[in-house]
């Protein structure tokens, strides 16, 4: 009879066991140290790549975006 809140209750993609706390990447704490971490180690160097990439190719991508927005608006 009751059981919208069960059904409704958010799960851990990673495990499927159901979270206690509101998790802002859907996973257990369990499983927020063994992704979350690593993903937001990826996520930082991917900044610092495209960081690097944008100071080495700044005039280029500035070019190439610029083109990107012209066919877009076409
Ligand atoms: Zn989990």
């Amino acid at each position: 009879m009751s059981s919208k809140k069960e059904q409704d209750a958010k799960k851990c993609w990673a495990c499927k066991s159901v979270l206690v706390e509101d998790s802002k990447l859907g996973l257990c704490p369990k499983y927020i140290n063994k992704y979350g971490t690593p993903v937001a180690a990826v996520g930082s160097l991917g900044l610092i790549f495209a960081g690097k990439q944008l100071l080495k190719n700044g005039g280029k991508i500035v070019k190439v975006a610029a083109n990107v927005v012209k066919n877009i608006k076409l």
